[in-house]
């Protein structure tokens, strides 16, 4: 109460609430009120401090008003007051609180406005189900179906709730749609993955603001288009629109599963240059970022510089680390986690477990998994059985890793089978491998990598029959291997190499100088391993065929045209096979060229001869 009387010749209590987010300061303000007689005089000011509590962000002083709203009130509340209750809760933690709120509005006989429609209908598409249809209603009957906001909230409340084509219709009877509403149809449809017919509304637009822009590239992002997202965002900054931190999110994303180092880097110094907040979500993008780029260093250089981070921002840096192999610092990073008091997710533990994975630590896995269920009473998924029995069976514990299988308590997932037939691989374990291939394509007969596998097995033992035989089941059920393709980033733009892949327009300079490292890379001692190909190919194209695996077109285009000492990063959709590992190797000495190759489980840094996973993956 000190604090109040000193305040008060400068400040008006009521003005007071709008810079506390404390309960026992809103107290002590209210007490002053009541006792001041302010409230019994001045229905205005008791309406003031109602809205004042509930628009504070503060969850206590929401919840706090809330109930003396409903507990015998000296004024019944205006409809701005309600309505500010109805705004809060429609972005808090209770949505639900709305249609009670809405409820008693209509009771006291106050006339719902478009305000109250707009954040009810908020409320709805966050609750979801009939409520929705309810409140739709209700906008019809009290007049308010012909009003923009009204009408865009109604779009929104649609395609949150996954009915896209209800968000259509309402977006068709608008006659003049402007600004906000033909945003929110846009963003309906790109978030529901209609990228195309979003684009067409896009590029109609006769104008667009930065929210129309953000929506678009979001969408792009959201359906792994994420050259198309890099492109708009290209074209965004020449039009000369307004960025902000909704902008950066979906373009470091989309830098992230590209793995294109260089447009991230460049896109985090236009973050600084512009000055913009570097707020947990946008510091944790960068982390991801430069994680999936593979360049821990300033993965880790951004994480420490953050001022908040939140369990995702843990998470990023936790499988970054993993991922390129520093499984023991992810561990550490992870203790430090723990003692910050900062609660992990199911996430953090696939990261965790997945560095031990690509590290080899079985202790240290086991203890994780043990940890994640005791401590933090995490019910395993799919992903942490499927890296527990990698673990296992990378390690050549093949038995265990079936024992492991076999008291799951849940049925095993394809990836679970899939984990352990790998191992078959790495072990040459074939009646094993035949009973894990036998486990998947029960549940997924045209699983191409099961099959894959299981003939590298049979390639790997020279028993060509089973060679053949799975190709004759592949081609009886017309299962496709699905296609390698690599990217390589050079100076700023995006490369892509399908195995044999002729359409690049610098073809013959790259076949060329595929020539030529194979000349050099045989006189250092290098020797093709043609066990790991494609088995529907013949046997003398075979050396052929894998000196046209994707990677090795990226990264002889990378040799063409960077300059000596840059780092050449490329990115695989799938594993990398032995030869091509062999093959990058023998590049990274005899070229002496640093290579970064992210492929479908991890990262490998090749440097003088040796790759970062110590030939493990
Ligand atoms: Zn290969
Ligand atoms: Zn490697």
């Amino acid at each position: 109460m000190a604090l109040l009387k000193n305040l008060i010749p400068y400040h008006s209590p009521l003005s007071l609430i709008d810079t506390t987010t404390s309960l026992r300061q809103a107290l002590q303000i209210h007490a002053h009120l009541l006792t001041s007689g302010a409230f019994t005089h001045d229905p205005s000011i008791f309406n003031s401090f109602l809205s004042s509590l509930a628009l504070s962000s503060s969850p206590p002083l929401l919840s706090y008003s809330h109930s003396l709203l409903f507990t015998s009130p000296p004024h019944p509340p205006s409809l701005y007051t309600v309505n500010s209750l109805i705004r809060a809760h429609s972005t808090g933690p209770s949505p639900h609180l709305c249609f009670s709120l809405y409820h008693h509005l209509l009771s006291l006989s106050l006339s719902p406005d478009n305000f109250t429609f707009t954040f009810v209908l908020r409320s709805a598409a966050a609750c979801g189900g009939l409520l929705a249809l309810a409140i739709h209603g209700a906008v019809t009957r009290h007049g308010f179906g012909l009003d923009h906001h009204v009408q865009s909230s109604l779009i929104h409340m649609y395609s949150s709730l996954g009915l896209v084509s209800h968000a259509h219709l309402i977006f068709r009877e608008i006659i003049n749609p402007d600004l906000v509403t033909v945003t929110s149809m846009l963003a309906a449809l790109a978030e529901s993955g209609e990228v195309d017919s979003a684009r067409e509304m896009f590029d109609r637009m006769p104008e667009r603001d930065t929210v129309s822009w953000n929506a678009m590239i979001a969408g792009y992002v959201r359906v792994g288009r994420y050259k198309d997202g890099l492109d708009l965002f290209g074209e965004m900054l020449k039009q000369g629109t307004k960025v902000n931190e909704s902008t950066m999110v979906p373009v470091l994303a989309a830098c992230a599963h590209l793995g294109v180092m260089d447009q991230g880097k460049w896109v985090h110094a236009f973050i600084q240059r512009n000055r913009l907040r570097l707020n947990v979500t946008l510091g944790t993008s960068l982390v991801d970022m430069y994680s999936k780029c593979g360049s821990v260093e300033r993965a880790m250089e951004v994480f420490w510089s953050m001022e908040e981070r939140n369990v995702f921002t843990w998470n990023s840096a936790i499988s970054g680390l993993a991922m390129n192999g520093a499984a023991e610092e992810s561990l550490r990073l992870f203790e430090l986690m723990e003692s910050q008091r900062v609660t992990p997710n199911g996430v953090t533990f696939v990261g965790l477990l997945r560095g031990c994975c690509v590290a080899g630590l079985v202790q240290e896995g086991r203890e994780i998994f043990s940890l994640m269920s005791d401590r933090y009473k995490i019910e395993p998924w799919h992903e942490h059985y499927g890296c527990m029995i990698d673990l296992l069976g990378r390690a050549g514990m093949l038995d265990e890793a079936v024992l492991f299988i076999r008291n799951m308590p849940i049925e095993p997932h394809v990836s679970a089978w899939r984990a352990l037939l790998n191992s078959c691989k790495m072990y040459n374990n074939v009646e094993l491998g035949e009973y894990a291939v036998d486990k998947i394509t029960n549940v997924d007969a045209n699983n191409d990598g099961a099959h894959v596998l299981l003939s590298n097995i049979y390639a790997d033992n020279r028993n060509w029959k089973g060679v053949s035989s799975v190709r004759e089941r592949m081609k009886e059920k017309g299962v496709r291997k699905e296609p390698g393709c690599s990217v390589i980033e050079v100076h700023g733009e995006v490369h892509q190499f399908f195995v044999r892949d002729k359409l690049h327009p610098r073809y013959e300079e790259i076949k060329s100088m595929l020539g030529e490292v194979n000349r050099r890379l045989r006189l250092a001692g290098y020797q093709a391993n043609t066990k790991e190909v494609l088995f529907d190919i013949e046997e003398e194209e075979k050396e052929d065929a894998i000196s046209w695996h994707s990677e090795k077109l990226a990264i002889a285009l990378g040799l063409i045209v960077l300059e000596e000492g840059v780092e050449l990063r490329i990115v695989k959709n799938l594993r990398v096979c032995r030869d091509c590992h062999d093959w990058t190797k023998f590049v990274s000495k005899v070229f002496d060229r640093k290579i970064v190759v992210r492929d479908r489980n991890r990262f490998h840094h090749f440097k003088d001869g040796l790759c970062s996973c110590k030939d493990y993956w």
